[in-house]
């Protein structure tokens, strides 16, 4: 494999490993107030997240297509804006995602995770 194609999969398997994470924080903002895409782009920028429309309103779509966000069409400053509504089965995700997102975030930050292989001690190989 080439070295720009090496680093293509790594960078693709990165975005791929963020993709909930940037699903939730869609759906944290939603859950405040209604939200719309550039607006949201920028807020994940704020976060270090270069997202762009390309990835963003097939993302969007994604989360109104199950059910988690309700979108429509606002006038909003003069321009016609599609701005998207969390659902309640959204907010139901968003519980349960805080949920998981609280636990993940102790594991993380703990020295020792608790083991789950036995016979191992420390740090697989990488
Ligand atoms: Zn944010």
């Amino acid at each position: 494999m080439s070295r720009e194609r090496y680093i293509d999969r790594v960078l693709k398997a990165q975005r791929e490993l963020l993709f909930g994470l940037i699903r939730i924080h869609v759906l944290v903002h939603a859950a405040h107030e209604p939200i719309f895409g550039l607006a949201m782009m920028e807020e994940l920028g704020h976060h270090g997240y270069r997202i762009g429309p390309g990835t963003l309103y097939p993302l969007l779509h994604g989360l109104e297509r199950n059910g988690l966000l309700k979108s429509s069409l606002k006038t909003v400053e003069g321009r016609r804006r599609r701005l998207y509504k969390i659902t309640s089965a959204g907010r139901k995700a968003l519980e349960k995602a805080t949920v998981k997102v609280d636990e993940l975030h102790h594991e993380l930050h703990e020295e020792h995770p608790r083991k789950i292989s036995p016979g191992s001690d420390g740090p697989a190989a990488s």
